[in-house]
């Protein structure tokens, strides 16, 4: 995949606040505090500049790619101003090379947001853990109150309007290990989410992710074979992104995540104040971990520039492990190593394997014994 000195992704943090409390939250609950000195939201100025620097690249490079709006929760950024960012950007960017989608709570959403996103093609994706018991862990107001039903209703709006079938890009679900894979699969294939998508709860090295014990426990990977056989047994299976990219890695194809596979992606993040940094989640590290060596504004620097700087190719490079055990690992194309923000320790840096790496193993090893079941193995086994 041609990615390094191209761009991928570009994460727009519209605004730097959320409605929400979530405990787990890389953002604000992270040792990296730096959002309390961004605006609340973009600049109206701003706004114009990102647009005027998205079809720069989009001139650049011949490959489209994705803008996804981000927070804190993206529509705190108000209607009229992302009514007028969202138009702006799609005079020059079609949906077919420049997906734009939104990752947001849902409880803002309406029909008149609905109706905004249908005109611009912007598909929306909503942060949910499963039923009350799994999304009430974390999930919570400034008042510690659960946050399920507002994001449930969100999700029904959505799920109803008439043009969900573009609009309701998914749901995308935070593990937690204490509640049963199957609860939370068939609470999300009941509200009718056409895709689910999961992460791994952050953690390093140095701070053990929630409900894992040790480095060489398999909370994740025991939950995740959980849900793979639910998934791949059902006869009616809702998409599950992480499964199908696992899925098409074992049988010898490419993954579309950073994190799995040993492709790379060019991610970048620009925050409220324009300010172009790396991937956001890397600031779950250290204090400044996603930020180039010198501040770089969207006001000052194309983003053609970063993508060619010697600084953004160590960056992109980051995605491949370092560590001599990943580098020894027959599972190393599959696993990739898993995300940089995983590998971290104070004392070694980024110069670890994924501190999921037993969970990972496990449940690679599993999924190639599934796909063996129908006498295909890896190209490499
Ligand atoms: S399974 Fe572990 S050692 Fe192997 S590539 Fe993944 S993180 Fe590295």
């Amino acid at each position: 995949m041609e990615s390094v000195g191209c761009l991928d992704t570009v994460l727009l943090k519209t605004a730097s606040r959320c409605n929400f409390d979530c405990t787990y939250c890389y953002v604000y609950q992270g040792p990296d505090q730096s959002w309390r000195n961004q605006p609340k939201r973009m600049r109206r100025d701003l706004l114009t500049t990102v647009q005027e620097r998205l079809n720069e690249q989009a001139n650049h490079q011949q490959r489209g790619f994705a803008i996804v709006l981000h927070g804190g929760e993206p529509l705190l950024l108000g209607f009229d101003e992302l009514a007028r960012l969202l138009r702006g950007l799609r005079v020059n960017l079609s949906p077919k090379s420049h997906p734009i989608s939104i990752q947001t709570n849902g409880s803002l959403l309406s029909e008149r947001w609905l109706d905004l996103f249908h005109e611009t093609k912007t598909s929306v994706s909503v942060s949910i853990d499963g039923p009350p018991e799994a999304n009430d862990i974390a999930r919570i107001s400034h008042r510690g109150e659960s946050t399920f039903l507002s994001t449930l209703r969100g999700i029904r709006l959505l799920s109803s309007h008439p043009e969900s079938a573009f609009l309701f890009a998914g749901t995308l679900s935070v593990i937690q290990p204490s509640v049963e894979p199957g609860l939370v699969y068939n609470f999300l294939k009941g509200i009718k989410t056409p895709s689910m998508d999961f992460l791994m709860q952050d953690g390093n090295h140095d701070h053990l992710p929630a409900g894992k014990s040790r480095f060489d426990s398999t909370e994740y990977g025991d939950w995740l074979i959980e849900l793979f056989d639910i998934y791949f047994d059902d006869p009616f299976p809702v998409r599950i992104r992480f499964f199908d990219d696992l899925l098409k890695l074992c049988l010898g194809g490419k993954g579309r995540k950073e994190g799995m596979g040993d492709d790379q992606y060019g991610i970048l993040t620009i925050e409220t104040n324009g300010e172009i940094r790396k991937n956001d989640t890397l600031r779950t590290s250290y204090e400044g971990a996603d930020q180039f060596r010198r501040t770089r504004n969207i006001t000052d620097t194309s983003i053609h520039e970063i993508l060619s700087s010697e600084e953004y190719l160590d960056y992109a490079g980051m995605q491949l492990p370092i560590s001599s055990r990943c580098k020894e690992c027959s599972l190393l194309p599959i696993c990739g190593g898993g995300m940089p923000l995983y590998r971290w320790s104070k004392e070694r840096g980024y110069d670890n394997p994924s501190v999921y790496c037993h969970d990972h193993y496990r449940l690679i090893r599993h999924a190639l014994e599934r796909v063996r079941e129908f006498g295909i193995d890896h190209p490499s086994s």
